[in-house]
């Protein structure tokens, strides 16, 4: 068995590593099998401790592409990036995509990610028409809205435990340029945000701001508000940028990032004086951390936590300032702070994540018991505002917040491949639901 562990470095399992390579190849005989595409998820959905994983960075052909209607179909291996290599040129974009190209579609999939244009657009799942999925004993199902419906929403934010998904069809978004308009503005507190976010995501397809997570009292939640939209520049020939430019070369010491650290960045960060209106390359406005290979290194070799939750909207602002105050009070700072409205657009899958709501995403070192106590704490607050916790960044939370966070996982388990396990899912559905 080999060691193992994703994005975040916690935790860390012994797994067997068996790759794939053929789409139409038979899964192996094993007892607990899980699909791994990139490594991306920051917890333990893409881990499978004591049993086997099935690397699918070999299934990266592309199948199909319609450049006139902008439909592609390709293996669950191939990534965001390579996508992008292939259709940008012909001026298509995805319809949806998260904040790094470095992710698989079977991942995407599995996710149900989401990304800056959620209100407007909805999150990945949304622009999937069919998938194939390889179960364990050999059956293929096509799914696609039409076709095996119930797999197809079990299997979208399923997080791999349906099957392997071997290739998968999506709809892609024309564009007429590789740049962004770009808009940056400051709030000065959570109210602000929300007034501010209202106005403009009439205009812009892109919405997202940063939050200073240290700043206290009449500046709690204070921030810079990003927007954007496709420009029309008509501009398709410059090259896509497929390799970061930096790498972090080694791991940092624990004690680079403390609350003096991070207060000092976020204080210049938010001061920085900013050109308010700008036209940005796309990869700098959606993929600014892919510029520095294993930025993950930052936090040390304990690695670390994200926790990202999301809240309805009408104890968004309630619930925040309570999230945003424990933190502040707990002194474990986070350099990444990011918020975001989802839209009334529903997920196609049964256990998506995304829901009308306001969602908050930030990276914590992990301190051991001290931040594992924060964290629950702010699972308390998430909990009695009905909001939810994203598995895909998840290393920690109970089986009591799992269930009530997303009370169709039960429902759901009919449609799991009995050959199929993750360390999150047997995590949060122990018999006691409590861990
Ligand atoms: C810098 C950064 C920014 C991010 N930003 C966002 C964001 O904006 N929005 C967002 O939603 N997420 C975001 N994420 C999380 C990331 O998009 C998801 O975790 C994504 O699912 C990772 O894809 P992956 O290919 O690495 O899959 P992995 O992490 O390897 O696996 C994720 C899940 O997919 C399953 N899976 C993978 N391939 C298959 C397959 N072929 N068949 C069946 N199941 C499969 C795995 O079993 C696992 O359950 C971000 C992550 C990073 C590191």
């Amino acid at each position: 068995m080999k060691h193992g562990a994703s994005w975040g470095r916690y935790p860390t399992v012994e797994q067997d590593t068996i790759p794939l390579y053929w789409r139409d190849q038979p899964l192996p005989d094993k007892p607990s099998m899980l699909a791994y595409g990139q490594g991306r998820s920051y917890g333990d959905v893409c881990l499978n401790d004591g049993a086997v994983i099935l690397p699918t960075a070999n299934l990266q052909r592309f199948i199909q592409f319609d450049s006139d209607k902008g439909i592609l179909r390709a293996e669950a291996g191939v990534t965001l990036a390579q996508i992008l290599s292939l259709v940008m040129p012909k001026g298509w974009f995805l319809a949806v995509t998260p904040g790094t190209k470095f992710v698989s579609l079977g991942g995407a999939v599995a996710n149900d990610v989401h990304g800056k244009n959620h209100h407007r657009a909805g999150s990945f799942g949304c622009h999937v028409s069919a998938f194939e999925l390889l179960r364990s004993d050999g059956q293929r199902l096509l799914c696609s809205p039409e076709q095996n419906e119930d797999w197809f929403k079990a299997t979208i934010g399923g997080l791999g435990l349906t099957g392997l998904i071997s290739w998968v069809e999506i709809k892609l978004k024309p564009i007429t340029s590789f740049h962004i308009d770009q808009q940056v503005c400051c709030f000065a507190n959570l109210e602000e945000f929300l007034a501010l976010n209202d106005v403009m995501e009439r205009d812009w397809e892109y919405t997202v701001a940063w939050i200073d997570c240290l700043a206290k009292g009449r500046k709690l939640g204070r921030g810079l508000y990003m927007a954007g939209n496709h420009a029309d520049d008509k501009e398709l020939a410059i090259k896509t940028i497929d390799e970061p430019a930096l790498t972090m070369p080694v791991d940092a010491p624990g004690f680079l990032l403390n609350r003096y650290t991070v207060k000092s960045f976020n204080t210049l960060y938010y001061q920085k004086p900013r050109k308010h209106v700008s036209n940005v390359h796309y990869d700098s406005y959606f993929y600014p951390l892919d510029k520095i290979a294993h930025w993950n290194r930052m936090y040390g070799k304990r690695g670390f936590f994200q926790y990202q939750c999301v809240i309805p909207m009408a104890k968004s602002q309630h619930a925040l300032s309570q999230i945003l105050q424990a933190i502040a009070k707990s002194g474990q700072a986070s350099f990444l702070s990011v918020v975001k409205k989802f839209g009334e657009n529903l997920p196609p899958g049964l256990l998506s994540f995304p829901r009308p709501g306001i969602t908050l995403a930030m990276d914590m070192a992990n301190r051991g018991d001290k931040t594992l106590r924060l964290l629950d704490q702010l699972d308390e607050i998430t909990m009695q505002n009905n909001g939810a916790v994203y598995p895909a960044k998840d290393a920690r939370m109970s089986g009591l917040a799992y269930k009530s966070y997303y009370p169709e996982w039960q429902t759901f388990s009919q449609y799991i491949d009995p050959k199929f396990s993750s360390s999150f899912w047997r995590r949060v559905t122990s018999s006691t639901g409590q861990q």
